[in-house]
């Protein structure tokens, strides 16, 4: 009798890997395979592992207190066992939380640098939240538990996702594709991964797909620029790919409660403080030593500015350390309704002050460590601004009411998502999202967020690119495209505009190649593990929280040795289903070539529900399945007669119930 074989994927040290691959091997069941599939996700993955090596006596340093790190310190000690004391967060900011910002009041103005649109499959990002106690439901509640109370009875939808021509709402009911179109879209999502190194969006789409409603509502959406990542553009449609049919309105999006501070950094943080994580503020690491003896890299100590004056953190052998590689909001310049932001970051190199010195310093070891300039080196293709509003009565709000799918006053869904204006020359976008935004705020306050995604470009109002501008000429520029420009005097009356220019924004969708990104542990690497935004999962996109959760679990579960995965991302993008209602959706809601003839076999079947309805209500089905058929194959093939037998006689069985 032969052994029985394998083909579970293993790590040199003949362990499973912890960061699991489902483009890697899936059909791989067998007698020594005791894993469940690369990308199950669901309460069998929520095991508590038994630590492989004790973690007493260990401690753990985690650089960067933004959502990837505060995950680290939070899987330490959940699944890790490690004691809070002995964990130890460094950041150069006062306050943590990184990207997820939420300050200010009613008199001064509230600001946010951005808003978090989030789905169902945020895996990671709820396996967390799920045991974070809730912000305001009462104890034993979870953040996961008040998020889903909030969106379960208040779904989110837009009913002017794009505008144009000053104040009106322009059709966005489908994707607007040409058949040329879809087969840009569909080949992309054929092609492999590895074929797409350092190639642009631009460089791939045709120039019609780029005016497209699809492309106005993807770009906008996901702050896409024409010149960045397709790479990275294909794993979005394939992580997306089950909402696809929801992006034109919006439906397929969640949003928290308020501003993501709130809804996430308070409740996090207060949980692990409580616990006795330590948090150092105005510490800025930018370096780290190591010893390295064969192949193997261990961090010995972090050099740091502590209060600007040099410092080291001795690091043991045993210890654990979390750097996060960069951030998308480094550098931030701010201005108000008078002032426009001024940028300290140069374009190529954003200097000696800055948190990039610690990746790029670490770059200079080792090609493991991957090429930092790819994604700090082009400023001027990186950046973007945004505008918080703070606003009293005025003819704005008058026009945002009647945008709203509910009364902006409400609790409830106010613009379900941002509303873009198709013919502005910077792209401008502007948003409502449920009130208030701040758990403090007035209830005569709306809290408004206004970004645009071309920043070299004169507005079609006021003729300056927008990083020119005070607050003042961003609030004409977006009442101009609202059609209310007449009545600006009285909207900046009742209105506090607050500027955030970030040098690093998209940085993340840079154009890159294999091993530009580091991998969350680099090989060698002992007690080192890289976290956020600029490191290299195995099918995750970027610009997320969750892609930054994701490092965090990771890097974790690695550097302790847990024997636990990390799922790959949740399998929906195979689901037969969404494959079929993504067809439908890009095909501008109408039946996709060969629809009618798989509703031909498959209606009066056990899969009957794997396919969208067809719009028609008569009894054409047949003629109209026929007629599909003709057209993809030709007329007058000698194939068809022989199909159409065929398919009559699977249907006839499938009715044939007496077997
Ligand atoms: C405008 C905007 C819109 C967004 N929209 C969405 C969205 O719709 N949906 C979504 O899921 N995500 C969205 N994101 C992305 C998401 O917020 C981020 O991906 C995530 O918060 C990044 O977390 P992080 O911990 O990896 O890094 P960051 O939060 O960027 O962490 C940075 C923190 O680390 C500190 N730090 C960095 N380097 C050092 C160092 N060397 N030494 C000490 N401290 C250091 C910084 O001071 C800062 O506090 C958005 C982000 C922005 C800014």
């Amino acid at each position: 009798m032969t052994e029985p074989t394998s083909t579970t994927i293993r790590t040199a040290s003949g362990k499973p890997p912890v960061e699991a691959d489902a483009t890697a091997g899936f059909w791989r069941k067998g007698p020594s395979d005791t894993l469940p599939p690369p990308d199950m996700v669901g309460p069998y993955m929520r095991n508590r592992p038994v630590p492989a090596e004790p973690v007493e006596g260990r401690k753990a340093w985690i650089i960067g207190s933004g959502i990837a790190g505060l995950s680290a310190a939070f899987y330490l000690m959940r699944d890790g066992g490690m004691k809070a004391e002995d964990i130890t967060i460094l950041d150069t900011m006062q306050i943590a939380g990184g990207s997820l910002d939420g300050a200010g009041n009613a008199d001064e103005g509230y600001i946010i640098r951005g808003g978090r649109e989030m789905n169902f499959n945020y895996d990671n990002f709820w396996d967390v939240f799920q045991d974070v106690p809730a912000l305001e439901l009462p104890a034993g509640f979870s953040v996961l538990d008040e998020y889903r109370l909030v969106n379960d009875n208040d779904p989110n939808w837009s009913k002017a996702r794009l505008m144009h021509k000053q104040g009106q709402i322009r059709d966005f009911s489908t994707l607007g594709l040409s058949k040329l179109h879809q087969w840009e879209i569909v080949k992309l999502l054929l092609k492999r991964k590895e074929d797409l190194d350092d190639i642009t969006i631009e460089q791939y789409f045709s120039e019609s797909f780029l005016e497209t409603n699809f492309w106005y509502l993807w770009r906008s959406m996901f702050a896409f620029e024409n010149w960045q990542s397709l790479l990275e553009m294909k794993l979005y449609m394939h992580r997306f790919l089950d909402a696809i049919d929801g992006l034109t309105d919006l439906s397929a999006l969640v949003f928290p409660k308020y501003n993501q501070y709130d809804s996430f950094v308070v409740p996090l943080t207060r949980m692990l403080k409580e616990k006795g994580v330590k948090v150092q503020f105005g510490t800025r690491a930018y370096d780290l030593a190591m010893v390295e003896e064969g192949g193997r890299r261990t961090v010995t100590a972090i050099r740091c500015k502590q209060d600007g004056k040099d410092d080291s953190i001795a690091v043991g052998p045993k210890d654990v350390v979390f750097a996060l590689t960069g951030s998308m909001t480094e550098g931030t310049a701010y201005g108000d309704i008078d002032t426009a932001p001024v940028l300290a970051r140069g374009n190529a190199d954003p200097g000696e002050d800055s948190d990039w010195m610690l990746w790029k310093n670490l770059a200079k070891k080792s090609p493991v460590f991957g090429k930092p300039e790819k994604f700090y080196g082009n400023v001027a293709g990186s950046m973007w601004e945004s505008a918080t509003l703070t606003c009293k009565p005025s003819p704005l709000v008058d026009k945002l009411k009647e945008l709203s799918v509910n009364d902006p006053a409400s609790g409830k869904t106010v613009t379900g998502g941002i509303i873009t204006f198709t013919d502005s020359n910077w792209v401008l976008s502007f948003t409502c999202n449920r009130q208030p935004h701040f758990p403090t705020q007035p209830k005569d306050v709306l809290v408004l967020w206004v970004y645009a995604l071309l920043m070299d470009k004169d507005g079609n109002y006021v003729k300056k690119p927008m990083p020119a501008c005070t607050g003042r000429e961003i609030l004409a520029e977006l009442c101009y495209h609202l059609g209310i420009v007449d009545q600006l005097d009285a909207v900046a009356a009742n209105t506090k505009v607050r500027l955030a220019l970030m040098p690093y924004i998209t940085a993340q969708f840079m154009p890159r190649a294999a091993g530009d990104r580091p991998r969350v542990v680099p090989e060698g690497c002992t007690n080192l593990a890289l976290l956020g935004q600029f490191v290299e999962t195995s099918n995750d996109i970027i610009f997320t929280m969750e892609a930054s959760v994701r490092t965090a679990r990771i890097g974790v579960y690695t550097l302790l040795g847990l024997p636990k995965q990390v799922a790959d991302i949740s399998p929906t993008q195979y689901d037969i289903r969404n494959l079929m209602k993504g067809a439908r959706a890009l095909n501008n809601n109408e039946p996709f070539p060969g629809e009618r003839l798989l509703h031909r076999l498959l209606d009066n079947t056990y899969y009957a529900h794997i396919l969208p309805p067809l719009p028609e209500q008569d009894d054409s089905l047949r003629e109209r399945a026929e007629a599909e058929l003709s057209a993809l194959l030709g007329k007058g093939s000698q194939a068809l007669g022989a199909v159409y037998g065929w398919l009559d006689r699977l249907r006839d069985g499938s009715r044939d119930t007496s077997k």
